[in-house]
């Protein structure tokens, strides 16, 4: 028998096996079992009473699913929601990727898939081909060709914006860059609350530098098989340099590059498989091919820190939560579109909106314009606005922050501004470079920058004022507020207070009671905690007296920083003059 038609009886039979194993996989799993559609909030129910066995999800309008000790093959209505597979998973549910199709039709087709394969594999036998093996497992990323989505697309985000220009520049011309010796951040994270504009920002990048934009999402590599995403990873890489220059968008990266809790868990494997070709590629590729790498997440802190080394993912651009100027500019932008009846101001509008994202701005302006249009009317009225407004507040996730009180928000102004009123009055030289009550990524309610001054040398007189700067919030919150009412906004403030505070008396030896004694040589902890709460105590009531003393001030500065939401340098060296 000669060696070829040996080969071909061998694939004869793996047919034939092939076909019979499909088929009583066939009678085990579906066909012949009998079925029922349910309605999806049944689904939820018996998932939710931990009933699930099975799901299979596919692109189809349906769902299969079983139930433990049942036989019968359900279905019901595919919600389409991209979230579903993780939550299945962590209830700890079999999820199963399916092809939409069912039951006979589904083995036809699984058959002339294998037909198919068989015949094409026998063709190119002997013949190495590896793109269309890869054809076979990996989804193309979504390649959008021609963007037109350019930075006047971007309402607001103004500081991001500035912070991306240079890498637009260099996507346009990366000789110019590279001739010269730069080196340009091959990888950029956006980080900040849903919906503020990371994605959009990343197309305007790409749309702004003319070059194609690649998007894959860091949740669509979850599941999938050992070496599968490493793979989609080299594929999304390729298809990028074939084009030359590119910005590739990675959104929701913390799927694939979450900090590693202690041993490694089950299917870690594949993570970071997937994320080591990612590290791989971006330091495979050299500095005078434009090609960008953005990666997006909510929260930059739970990001693996093998990301964030230089030459990987080292430039981090926070997209905040947008002011109320930049708020009116959202609302403009989205309105453009849509006629606005003469009772609604956008100023107005933008006000009463604190803590909405750009997403729900827009959310917003959309529901309104839905409203109008069932109630056929020409025009967008209030009524609608405020109808859609309270809409979105109920559906807001519990963890956005649209519904903090009006009375948080005052505190945190109060607060705010004590920590940038006292800095003016206690150390004129440091540089309160913003104060915000817009919440920040980091947890924070509010937050007052401050640079204190470079120097060589710090004087006792120096350490005093950064520990009064820290302490002021709190002061400010008890003498608005009375002692009763202080909060635990403080927090971090009191940590820092405490740290200057020990190396005052413990390292520098400034405080009174230990002459020279280095505290720390002693391991004397009880006499170093002592003299510390000393020191807190009499620089925090001098603190109350220096804000008592500008009463005013403190009132104006938070006067308008609750109107206003955001004071820059001049409006706080203004106020507090
Ligand atoms: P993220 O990626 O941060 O979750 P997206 O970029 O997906 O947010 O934003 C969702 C939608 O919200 C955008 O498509 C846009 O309609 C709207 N949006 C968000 N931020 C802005 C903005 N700064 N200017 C205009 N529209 C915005
Ligand atoms: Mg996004
Ligand atoms: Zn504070």
């Amino acid at each position: 028998m000669s060696k070829k038609r040996w080969g071909n009886r061998f694939f004869a039979s793996c047919v034939m096996l092939a076909i019979a194993a499909l088929f009583f996989a066939g009678l085990f799993t579906g066909v012949g079992r009998e079925t029922a559609h349910v309605p999806y909030i049944e689904f939820l129910q018996n998932f939710e009473n931990g009933l699930v066995e099975q799901v299979t999800i596919s692109d189809s309008a349906t769902l299969r699913f079983s139930l433990t000790g049942d036989d019968t093959l359900f279905t019901t209505t595919n919600p389409r929601n991209p979230g579903l597979t993780e939550e299945l998973l962590r209830g700890g549910v079999d999820v199963v990727e399916g092809s939409g199709a069912s039951g006979i039709v589904q083995i036809g087709v699984s058959l002339a898939f294998f037909a198919a394969g068989i015949f094409v594999v026998s063709k190119i036998m002997g013949k190495h081909s590896p793109s269309r093996e890869m054809a076979f497992c990996v989804r193309e990323a979504q390649e959008s060709g021609g963007i037109s989505c350019t930075f006047a697309d971007v309402a607001g985000n103004r500081e991001a914006k500035e912070s991306v220009q240079d890498l637009v520049d260099f996507i346009k011309n990366p000789k110019k860059y590279s001739r010269l010796g730069a080196r340009i951040p091959r990888g950029i994270i956006f980080y900040g609350a849903p919906g503020t504009g990371k994605t959009l920002l990343a197309k305007a990048v790409a749309g702004e530098g003319g070059v194609p934009f690649f998007s894959v999402s860091g949740s669509d590599f979850v599941q999938m098989y050992v070496g599968v995403g490493a793979k989609r990873i080299r594929e999304l890489f390729k298809s990028a340099r074939a084009k030359g220059q590119a910005v590739i968008f990675i959104d929701e990266i913390d799927a694939l590059g979450k900090k590693r809790q202690g041993a490694a868990t089950g299917g870690s494997d594949e993570r970071d498989q997937t994320l080591n070709a990612l590290l791989t590629e971006m330091s495979g590729f050299s500095s005078s091919e434009g090609i960008i790498v953005i990666a997006a997440t909510n929260r930059l802190d739970t990001l693996d820190e093998a990301l964030l080394r230089p030459g990987r993912f080292d430039r981090h651009v926070e997209v905040a939560l947008p002011d109320i100027g930049a708020r009116r500019a959202i609302l403009e932008y989205h309105a453009a579109n849509k006629p606005l009846a003469d009772d609604i101001s956008l100023d107005a509008l933008a006000r009463k909106t604190v803590y909405f994202s750009g997403a729900m701005l827009e959310n917003l302006l959309n529901e309104a314009a839905i409203l109008a249009a069932k109630s056929s009317s020409e025009l967008i009225s209030y009524a609608c606005v405020d109808q859609a407004f309270m809409t979105i507040l109920a559906g807001a996730a519990k963890t956005d922050r649209s519904h903090i009180h009006e009375q948080e928000r005052r505190i945190t102004a109060y607060h705010e501004a004590g920590h940038a009123l006292v800095s003016r009055l206690v150390s004129p030289e440091t540089i309160v470079s913003k104060v915000s009550i817009i919440p920040s990524t980091k947890g924070a309610g509010g937050f007052c920058m401050n640079l204190p001054p470079e120097k060589m040398y710090y004087t006792k007189r120096d350490l005093e004022a950064q520990i009064k700067i820290a302490l002021a919030g709190r002061a400010s919150e008890e003498i608005i507020f009375g002692a009763e009412n202080i909060t635990t906004g403080a927090s971090n403030d009191i940590e820092k207070a405490t740290k200057i505070c020990k190396d005052y008396i413990a390292k520098y030896a400034m405080g009174k009671a230990h002459g020279l004694l280095n505290l720390e040589v002693f391991d004397a902890k009880s006499q170093m905690i002592d003299e510390c709460g000393e020191l807190l105590e009499r620089l925090y009531s001098e603190t109350m007296d220096d804000i008592r003393g500008s009463l005013t001030k403190l009132h104006a500065m938070t006067d308008e920083l609750l109107a206003r939401e955001v004071l820059e340098q001049e409006d706080v060296e203004r106020l507090a003059a």
